[in-house]
């Protein structure tokens, strides 16, 4: 590092290592060095001069941070570091390249909060090499960081950028000593790539202004290419459907390379083995894979570029914003599934408890609106109990979902929801219905269920698997909360429960509004 030879210094939180050797940096900028510090996941951010990098090996010859620390430092990949001089640019910390969370180094902002509401503790390949250390680090042992993950999350999720090829078996003994199931998505370094060349481009330009004016003109197209790029391309791993995505990877191509047409074939699609077996090349343009950690996803097909001339540079960029298309696809889907999963009782397919709540939730003011009645039916397979102890546990969910699916068979109005309300309870929401309809349908699924022929134990009252129901309605009062209704049909149940079970009983309520 002399002073002729301006140079870049990527300081690198060890942590994201595997992925920065991934880049190949140095082989692409021979000018930017890199070097590496410990990171300090979950502790406060420390002084540059605090972070120590002497125990970590492949460091450039005479850079430590004790010693020579700043002057050459440019850019800085983590969220750890505090109090960085304003000459200096950093991703991560305080400056113009600002990310809260290290993670936002893998993922937009916007995504690793949706992976957070959804419960989950979202970690890295680099986070997870080092689990037993930074845990420890942390103060906790394994009786002590059970609460303090669970308390904040129902699972770990794995953004595998494909670095490690030991991030999976990590991840597997980190959830097996946290007792929290986990999840792996597939996120590649793309995101990552564009990021950090970005903050290299824009030093590069700012700061240290290359001594001919060619060079100069070439990083500035470069930059603004990227910078358009990755504006583009946060958008697009924001959006929630797959449609929406692929919409916006058109839009895309169409504000980056002007052409006349963008097309985008999906591999399902019929054309997509004819265009394989058959390539043919677009004029004046191209055509790009598109492809996901599960493999291909689709191709592009970009023709009729307004600039001919610059087909080589779009392609340079193609290539490099391909793989975060492939992943916005991928996140789309992955969106709806945790989104559906979130929403579902596993065992039965039926809406879970958190659904239900939502639902009536809706429906209940809904009602209130429109002074319109709303009913709810709630089953409970009779004796269920002896059932589980006489066929066993897996005859038993054998029956659970035999009894789900004839609920679903009965309830097919719009607005109408079932639910699994606990182990053999189960919530049906009928709103525009009032009590004699609910009652009429009660009456009409208690039937279908001893209709089913499940045979129990013969000393039980009645041959067959039957249900016990109860009912209650009500036209909501605004402000009023649909938990009584719940607690009605409740009472209801039990009163069925009371009177020698396999009966539908209707519940009096009072204080939620008027009895239809
Ligand atoms: P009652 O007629 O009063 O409702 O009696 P019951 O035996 O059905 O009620 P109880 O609440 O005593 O027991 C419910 C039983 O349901 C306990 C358990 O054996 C069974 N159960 C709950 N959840 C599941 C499940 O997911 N799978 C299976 N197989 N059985 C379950
Ligand atoms: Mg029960
Ligand atoms: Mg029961």
């Amino acid at each position: 590092m002399n002073s002729t030879s301006p140079r870049q210094t990527l300081a690198v939180c060890e942590t994201y290592r595997k992925e920065i050797e991934a880049l190949g940096l140095l082989s692409k900028y021979p000018d930017v060095s890199v070097l590496f510090f410990k990171g300090r996941c979950g502790m406060h951010p420390a002084k540059l001069k605090a972070l120590k990098n002497t125990d970590i090996p492949g460091l450039p010859a005479g850079v430590t941070f004790t010693e020579n620390p700043v002057d050459e430092l440019h850019v800085a990949v983590g969220e750890c570091i505090a109090e960085i001089p304003a000459k200096h640019h950093i991703i991560g910390g305080q400056s113009r390249f600002r990310i809260k969370h290290c993670l936002h180094l893998l993922i937009s902002p916007d995504l690793a909060d949706h992976y957070a509401r959804m419960g989950y503790y979202t970690l890295t390949p680099g986070w997870l090499a080092r689990w037993r250390e930074i845990i420890s680090g942390w103060g906790f042992d394994e009786q002590t960081v059970k609460p303090f993950f669970r308390q904040w999350s129902s699972g770990i999720l794995l953004l595998d950028t494909g670095v490690d090829p030991a991030a999976t078996e990590n991840l597997k003994d980190f959830s097996d000593y946290i007792g929290l199931p986990w999840m792996a998505v597939p996120v590649g370094t793309d995101y990552f790539e564009l990021l950090v060349i970005n903050a290299i481009l824009k030093i590069r330009i700012e700061d240290k202004p290359p001594p001919d004016e060619s060079e100069i003109n070439r990083s500035r197209k470069e930059l603004a290419d990227f910078l358009m790029a990755l504006d583009l391309l946060n958008k697009l791993v924001r959006m929630r459907s797959e449609d929406e995505v692929i919409d916006g990877i058109r839009e895309m191509c169409m504000m980056l390379f002007a052409p006349s047409s963008v097309h985008f074939t999906r591999t399902d699609d019929a054309q997509y083995e004819k265009r394989r077996k058959d390539p043919v090349s677009p004029d004046n343009g191209f055509t790009l894979s598109i492809d996901g950690g599960g493999g291909a996803i689709g191709e592009l097909t970009i023709a009729g570029v307004a600039v001919p001339e610059h087909i080589d540079r779009y392609k340079k960029l193609a290539a490099r914003i391909s793989g975060i298309c492939g992943l916005a696809i991928e996140n789309a889907r992955h969106y709806q599934s945790v989104k559906d999963l979130s929403n579902t009782d596993g065992l039965t397919g039926l809406a879970n408890r958190r659904r239900l709540k939502e639902h009536l939730e809706k429906e209940w003011q809904r009602m209130a609106r429109d002074g319109r009645p709303i009913s709810l039916v709630m089953a409970d397979i009779d004796h269920f109990k002896e059932y589980n102890d006489n066929y066993g546990h897996q005859a038993g969910d054998d029956v659970l979902q035999q009894v789900a699916r004839t609920l679903k068979e009965q309830c097919h109005r719009p607005g109408d929801l079932v639910a699994r309300y606990g182990g053999e309870e189960f919530i049906l929401v009928l709103p525009e219905t009032d009590g004699d309809g609910a009652m009429k349908l009660a009456e009409k699924i208690r039937r279908a269920v001893s209709g089913l022929r499940i045979e129990q134990g013969d000393h039980l009252p009645s041959l067959y698997l039957t249900a016990s129901f109860g009912v209650s309605s009500a036209i909501p009062n605004p402000g009023s909360a649909s938990d009584e209704l719940v607690s009605q049909a409740d009472s209801a149940l039990y009163k069925a429960k009371q009177a020698g079970r396999n009966k539908v009983r209707r519940g009096i309520g009072q204080g939620i509004g008027g009895h239809p």
